[in-house]
């Protein structure tokens, strides 16, 4: 390596250099900072230089909320129909979804089944951002509905970790009715006395926002999360006004009583635990 390319080397980062191997090293996109992939990943993908929450697939965040190997995942295949004969571009909503299992390696954009969480048994919901943005379809609807019922059968605390871009739109009206189906089951489920656990992750918007996600009895939020129902520009040109800035971040939503708390990933699992001991009856 020709000496001028070396930079100075502070344990997980570098300034960018056109040269860097990539899957080595990923841009951190608050900070701008080069970092080095592994320390990352070690560090349960936050930014060791911002603390900024990288956004993280269904299957690493079972692996940091979960105790290991207690998820025991329920309706794993379950996959969509094209009820709508969607095409979209020339590409069928068949095609797409085909295209989405093997780039994010889910079947949908979200997983379900039972877990314990330092010791506490749950029923545990993780959305799959990297699956379609973690949009919800009918089939997001019906496995939310699955984990609620087995929460009610089992008298389980539930926990949700929303990831979402909103409702699927090549299911049209069927993805819409999802939210008053999942807002439904979280009505019965409070009916019953259940706890429900809302973790709002970047980010966390659209169809999921306007309904369970934001039903929790508990809200938290991950720092720096961006939670909100429609885009900021599409809100500007409606109601015609500035909006304030960093209107739909974790923090804004804190501080305007939209969430309950902001819990940094390397905390969950012991404010989950806290949670769930606190509200035992
Ligand atoms: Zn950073």
């Amino acid at each position: 390596m020709a000496q001028e390319q070396k930079s100075k080397w502070n344990g997980f980062s570098l300034k960018p250099r056109r040269e860097m191997p990539e899957g080595l090293w990923i841009r951190c996109p608050a900070c701008e900072h080069m970092l080095y992939k592994s320390a990352v990943e070690k560090n349960l993908n936050v930014c060791p230089q911002c603390n900024h929450h990288f956004r993280i697939s269904a299957k690493i965040r079972i692996k940091y909320l979960a105790d290991e190997g207690s998820f025991a995942e329920i309706l794993p295949n379950l996959t969509a129909e094209d009820y709508l004969k969607f095409k979209f571009r020339g590409t069928t909503y068949k095609q797409r979804l085909a295209a989405e299992q093997k780039k994010s390696n889910a079947k949908e954009a979200i997983r379900i089944g039972r877990a314990f969480i330092k010791g506490r048994a749950v029923a545990l919901a993780v959305m799959e951002p990297n699956f379609l943005m973690g949009s919800m379809g009918a089939v997001v609807g019906e496995k939310f509905c699955s984990v609620v019922d087995l929460a009610i059968d089992q008298k389980l605390p539930l926990v949700a970790v929303c990831s979402s871009g909103g409702a699927r739109m090549h299911e049209g009206v069927i993805s819409l009715g999802q939210m008053a189906k999942t807002s439904a089951a979280i009505a019965k489920f409070d009916e019953t006395g259940g706890l429900f656990i809302s973790i709002l992750t970047d980010p966390t918007t659209g169809g999921v926002t306007a309904s369970f996600a934001t039903l929790g009895d508990c809200i938290i939020a991950e720092p720096g999360a961006l939670i909100g129902f429609a885009g900021p520009r599409t809100i500007a040109e409606t109601i015609k006004v500035e909006l304030p800035e960093g209107f739909q971040t974790a923090e804004f939503m804190l501080e305007h009583g939209f969430v309950d708390m902001i819990v940094e990933r390397k905390n969950l699992r012991s404010e989950i635990a806290r949670l769930i001991d606190y509200c035992r009856k």
